[in-house]
């Protein structure tokens, strides 16, 4: 098939100058291409040999010598025989084309989200607040409101935080007329395409300030301090954080401050321990007590609690106190507590305690008899785990 004559193709005269020869060629790209003809064998075929005619009449050299030889002048080195140029180098090419990247793809490849950017003016944010807060056990059983004194950025007080002198002060920024976004306008085929962008010159704010507040030399912004209340949840733990948002720091000349992070510190109870949401309590009886039974009153993290001892208790029992440990976070589940029985032995005594001991030492009753039900450390440590 004898190839046709690029001007021709692209439906200009000879001595068409070289933008309309780029507009004739968009023209025919957007009637043409793929995207507009899907499965169209002839727009396919239109679009390559428009592309090819504009391949060679957009270069000085190609034009230069296909005006003086023809399609003959092409030969070697052109790489036009057969089909033509493939698709990837007719894309490749849109850039120069269509202007800046590949508007093409904007329009196409669903890249619309594009034009009209981030559609506002941006909105500066400070930045977080780091704080810890100590908490005793039963704090964390019940949960507590927290009056915190925090140092941070707030907005300056003179200026309001803006970072003005005064209301005079601000102008309207001149690059983007108060908008606080620029539009770039590109020639694509399918005519203009806008696109906008944050102001470089105000930062997206649309005013920009002639004379700074003397207080903050503009910042907007001045140490200060601020009591915060805080209401802890019953049943956080060490190491964890809470966030409370907007009241870190102030950024810089207004927006939204940062946030506070609370960051939660258990302080150790001195006889109370923590595993988990169960509370682990070691309870010293004397042998007597243990002996004979009695009541106790033992600490909790809710207060005291009076546990009854039956009379014969052995040494390393633990009694379970259901739902006297913490609460779950967030759920109404509680942990419990946990009494390890200790039978505390006398370190130092009397003659006369001694004597009397003396007397039960090879008592009958005194001799140990553990029991199938209480066969010490392994039973009571599966006590523990149920
Ligand atoms: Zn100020
Ligand atoms: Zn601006």
């Amino acid at each position: 098939m004898a190839k046709r004559d690029y001007y021709e193709i692209l439906g200009v005269g000879r001595n068409a100058a070289a933008d309309e020869i780029k507009k004739a060629y968009r023209q025919m790209a957007i009637k043409f291409h793929p995207d507009k003809n899907p499965g169209n064998k002839e727009a396919e075929d239109k679009f390559k040999e428009a592309a090819e005619a504009y391949e060679v009449l957009s270069d000085a050299d190609k034009k230069a010598r296909y005006d003086r030889f023809g399609h003959q002048g092409m030969g070697a080195g052109g790489g036009h025989q057969g089909g033509g140029m493939n698709m990837d180098d007719i894309f490749s090419q849109f850039g120069d084309v269509f202007g800046d990247g590949n508007p093409f793809e904007s329009f196409f490849g669903g890249g619309g989200q594009r034009r009209g950017g981030n559609g506002g003016r941006r909105q500066r944010v400070g930045s977080n607040l780091r704080i810890k807060v100590k908490l005793t056990l039963q704090e964390i059983a019940t949960g507590v409101e927290k009056k915190l004194k925090v140092t941070k950025q707030i907005a300056c007080n003179t200026c309001g935080g803006n970072g003005a002198k005064d209301k005079a002060s601000f102008k309207t920024c001149g690059t983007c007329g108060g908008s606080g976004q620029v539009r770039k306008v590109t020639q694509t085929f399918l005519g203009q395409m806008a696109t906008t962008s944050t102001c470089p010159s105000c930062n997206g704010e649309g005013t920009v300030v002639t004379s700074s507040c003397g207080s903050c030399r503009g910042s907007g912004r001045m140490e200060g301090e601020e009591v915060i209340t805080v209401n802890i949840p019953a049943g956080v733990a060490d190491g964890m954080q809470l966030s409370m948002s907007g009241k870190g720091n102030a950024p810089e000349r207004g927006g939204i401050p940062g946030d506070l992070i609370i960051l939660i510190e258990e302080i150790e109870d001195p006889v109370l321990k923590r595993d988990g949401n169960n509370i682990i309590f070691d309870l010293y009886l004397n042998f007597a007590d243990a002996a004979l039974g009695t009541q106790v009153e033992i600490p909790t993290v809710n207060g005291k609690v009076k546990l009854k001892i039956d009379a014969g208790t052995q040494a390393g029992k633990i009694l379970r106190l259901r739902g006297k440990g913490l609460p779950e976070l967030n759920s109404g589940y509680h942990g419990d507590q946990l009494v390890q029985v200790n039978v505390w032995t006398p370190k130092k005594m009397s003659s006369e305690e001694k004597a009397l001991l003396e007397k039960l030492r090879t008592s009958e009753n005194f001799m140990p008899k553990p029991d199938k039900n209480d066969h010490g450390f392994f039973d009571r440590m599966k006590e523990f785990f149920n």
